[in-house]
């Protein structure tokens, strides 16, 4: 057995993705090259797929097979991350490898099995017999551990391929979902609170490759709420992929809103400059669709009657994943992604700026629509999308201003 065979691997086990049809190699090889551009700064890898698995190999012992693993589960696509030995294909060797191998697992438990898969029908037992031949053996190598096929403690497994013999232990639990690039493209509504990043990841999970905007209004909102909300995007990207993140100045449209609209409608007409503000740079991208964190019934502004009033400035599909889940949930899962700790740090958002005393929660969309109408929409547009900035971060989280003239070259 040669030394690169005895090198651990990632073996990444396939989940919604084997359900595809026809398009399936499609979706394999979104994968795959989400998987090769993850793992770039962990070193050289040979990644391929055989039979719903994929295999990560390094290609030297230099790769960090620690931060490998980890970046692997948060791989969109990914249902199970397992770090695998192989080794020869021989019963005495597996039994070698998985003594030495698991040597830390078999000590913490007290029952096991042996779970066998036979990829290469070429090998001479069958997948029950290698079972039982392999517990026999582990079962008098670790006297303290009884073989329990129901309910065992530790599940040992072996798998037979064409290349070599694989043992590992209990699988990683992945982000499961559909690899991102697949479901199209759209983008992101993100504040600094804690739904917008939740909202995001949901659809980054079922694929959707996200182009982020935020909206701020200085001197009302602060640089700390700006940095805020860019670590945010930065705690997102090694789940989502490469991001990037619209800026967009505010303040005089939240201006012109107060100065000239009735205040019950302060907060809907600001919305729905978000989301015509946020479309122009869907259209502009790409993007087919909107995404925001909204939940309903949470606030004001997200009572049906709201939603309805909000959505109507704009033609594209809104999608709203969080609009059936409760706080409590939204929190767990926000913790699960990282960026809780984030998104409760205390800055001020454009929304929480000027909001009405009396928020009007059941609008009627002819009365916000005239109450809107005195305003120049086209003009305030144009100037917040003239002040635009742009950052670019990767998957790693590293981050860039694009600045307006290196643009048209990006
Ligand atoms: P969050 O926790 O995401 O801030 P929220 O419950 O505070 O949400 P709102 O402030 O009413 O709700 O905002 C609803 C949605 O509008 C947000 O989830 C987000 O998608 C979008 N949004 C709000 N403020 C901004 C902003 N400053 N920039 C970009 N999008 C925003
Ligand atoms: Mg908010």
């Amino acid at each position: 057995m040669n030394e690169a065979h005895q090198q651990e691997i990632l073996l990444l086990k396939l989940g919604e993705v084997v359900l595809k049809g026809l398009n399936r190699n499609q979706f394999e090889d979104k994968l795959i090259s989400n998987v090769i551009r993850r793992l770039r700064p962990y070193g050289r890898f040979q990644v391929y797929t055989r039979q719903s698995t994929i295999y990560v190999e390094p290609a030297n012992p230099n790769c960090d097979m620690d931060e490998a693993a980890v970046a692997c589960g948060q791989i969109f696509g990914v249902a199970a991350v397992a770090r695998a030995l192989p080794c020869e294909k021989s019963v005495v060797a597996i039994v070698e490898t998985a003594k030495k191998y698991l040597a830390d697992e078999f000590a913490a438990a007290r029952t096991f099995k042996v779970e066998s898969k036979r990829a290469d029908k070429r090998f001479h037992l069958n997948s029950i017999q290698l079972s039982q031949q392999v517990g026999g053996m582990l079962a008098e190598a670790f006297p303290h551990v009884k073989v329990d096929v129901h309910k065992p403690d530790l599940t040992v497994f072996v798998e037979i391929r064409e290349k070599a013999a694989y043992v590992h232990g209990p699988a990683m639990e992945g982000a499961g979902g559909l690899p991102v690039g697949t479901g199209g493209k759209a983008v992101s509504l993100l504040s600094g609170g804690i739904d917008s990043p939740v909202s995001s990841w949901m659809m980054a999970r079922r694929g959707v490759w996200l182009e982020m905007v935020h909206f701020e209004s200085p001197p009302y909102t602060s640089q700390l709420a700006q940095d805020k909300v860019l670590q945010l995007a930065q705690e997102l990207a090694p789940w989502c992929g490469q991001l990037l993140v619209h800026v967009i100045p505010f303040t005089e449209v939240q201006e012109e809103i107060r100065r000239q609209c009735p205040e019950e409608y302060f907060t809907l007409i600001m919305r729905r400059f978000m989301m015509r503000l946020a479309q122009q740079v869907a259209r502009e991208s790409g993007a087919q669709a909107l995404v925001t964190g909204e939940s309903l019934g949470q606030v004001a502004s997200q009572t049906m009657m709201s939603l309805g009033v909000t959505e109507d400035a704009v033609d594209m599909p809104v999608l709203r994943p969080l609009i059936g889940i409760d706080k409590v949930e939204i929190i767990r899962l926000s913790r699960r992604i990282g960026t809780y700790e984030t998104s409760i740090l205390p800055y001020e958002d454009c929304c929480t700026v000027f909001t009405p005393r009396h928020p009007n929660t059941r609008p009627r969309l002819e009365d916000v629509r005239e109450a809107e109408s005195v305003l120049d929409v086209e003009g305030l547009m144009a100037k917040s999308m003239a002040g635009v900035r742009r950052f670019r971060i990767k998957n790693d989280g590293t981050m860039r201003e694009i600045l307006p003239r290196t643009d048209k070259a990006d």
